[in-house]
């Protein structure tokens, strides 16, 4: 069996995806998310001019070798691009051998864990009663775990994830060309702000409710020692991203200070920017996601590795991510022993499901995964080719004197 050919398509409803197709000579095809939020062009670059003509004469269901060929044999190993490149690659593998098998992915993995997987919604207010009421909707809907971000009085802009204006739901802001914004940050502004906003939310909801909460890379290790402390009475399901996630010591002195659970990795691209974070258990959640984090080969070893030190699962799910990645995320989920939760925002459009036809499906906060053979989400090349790139770029964050922070 032969590679025959491979296509790079980039476009989508509101968000540039970049979509990896791969024939082969007996008709069966494979389908890849190579999507990295706000340099799409780059990973679609990558695959077109160095690894697509790599890829054509090989057997597709070596899918290890592949994987083995794309990483070693690169001299400059790792990095979101390449391994968003490689994850693309290998999800569309993986899915021909899903194919030829006639199975659905979580079948080769080992089978069923559990029938639905618990996701986590975000619910978000420019300030606390907002906030409430964004909340009151997700839970009506059947969501039994909610992330929360809220306005802090004072801040000259809406901080992460949190619309400018009460009653805003979508705070995305990443559309605006490739000058990004600039929000202004003030950590003590924060910290004293939200413990006590959280503790408001445990009370009005009640202990049954899983919240969640993204300090978004902000505070510095001492910092997010007292912050974590000052919320431990929340009971929160996870504290994501308490520090910035490119030092795997930061975390230490939080651990001396604090039990409350901490979640981090979104930006990971590979285990050996988690392994110290793991084997040292750092961590309750591991964050990483398919797609820039070398596709299904790698992040099934990270979640190995996460297994033998307690480490739950919690992948990235953010809006950027196709619904190519978030199936490949579904299969992992409905297997994984060590499944904690799965973030998902990539909602149900019209547009979106018939550019990406598929049978996965949420339920009262539970996404249930397809049994239709591969990752079960097909691709239509007469609806992609509706959209066109849109340059876009995340914001900028800067303290109040003008210094740059950590977005
Ligand atoms: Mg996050």
């Amino acid at each position: 069996m032969k590679i025959t050919d491979a296509r790079v398509f980039v476009g989508g409803p509101k968000k540039n995806y970049v979509t990896l197709k791969i024939m082969t000579d007996q008709g069966v095809y494979g389908l890849g998310d190579a999507t990295l939020n706000n340099r799409e062009t780059l990973p679609a670059k990558y695959l077109q001019d160095y690894l697509i003509p790599n890829l054509i004469g090989m057997d597709p269901r070596n899918s290890e070798d592949i994987w083995q060929f794309l990483y070693r044999g690169a001299y400059f190993r790792r990095g979101p691009i390449a391994m968003a490149a490689y994850g693309a690659i290998d999800m569309a593998l993986w899915d021909i051998k899903g194919k030829l098998a006639n199975m659905p992915l979580y079948q080769l993995f080992g089978g069923k864990s559990r029938d639905g997987a618990m996701c986590y919604a975000h619910a978000t207010g420019a300030d606390l009663e907002d906030l409430m009421d964004s909340v009151a909707a997700y839970v009506d809907e059947g969501y039994k775990a909610v992330r929360v971000q809220c306005g802090i009085p004072g801040m000259p802009t809406a901080s992460y994830a949190v619309p400018e204006e009460k009653g805003a739901r979508n705070y995305i802001t990443d559309y605006s060309g490739i000058r990004p914004t600039v929000e202004i940050w003030d950590s003590g502004k924060y910290m004293r702000f939200m413990p006590e906003a959280l503790m408001r939310i445990r009370e009005r909801f009640g202990p049954e409710l899983h919240i969640l909460h993204d300090v978004h890379h902000r505070l510095t290790p001492r910092e997010a020692a007292e912050f974590a402390k000052a919320v431990e009475p929340v009971g929160l399901f996870w504290l994501e991203d308490p520090t910035p996630a490119d030092d795997q010591d930061a975390l230490k002195l939080l651990r001396r200070h604090s039990t409350v659970p901490v979640a981090i990795g979104e930006v990971f691209n590979s285990i050996y920017d988690c392994n110290k974070l793991i084997e040292q258990e750092l961590i309750d959640y591991i964050r990483v996601a398919v797609t820039y984090a070398g596709g299904i080969t790698h992040v099934k070893r990270i979640v190995d590795l996460a297994a033998l030190h307690h480490v739950k699962t919690g992948f990235h799910g953010a809006p950027s991510h196709s619904p190519l990645c978030m199936a490949a995320q579904a299969h992992l989920n409905a297997w994984a022993p060590n499944f904690g939760v799965q973030e998902y925002l990539v909602l149900g459009t019209p547009e979106c499901d018939a550019l990406f036809p598929s049978e996965h499906r949420m339920e009262n906060g539970m996404v249930y995964v397809s049994d239709a053979p591969g990752l079960g989400v097909d691709f239509d090349e007469t609806e992609v080719a509706r959209y066109e790139y849109q340059p876009g770029s995340h914001p900028v964050v800067r303290l109040e004197d003008g210094t740059m922070w950590n977005y």
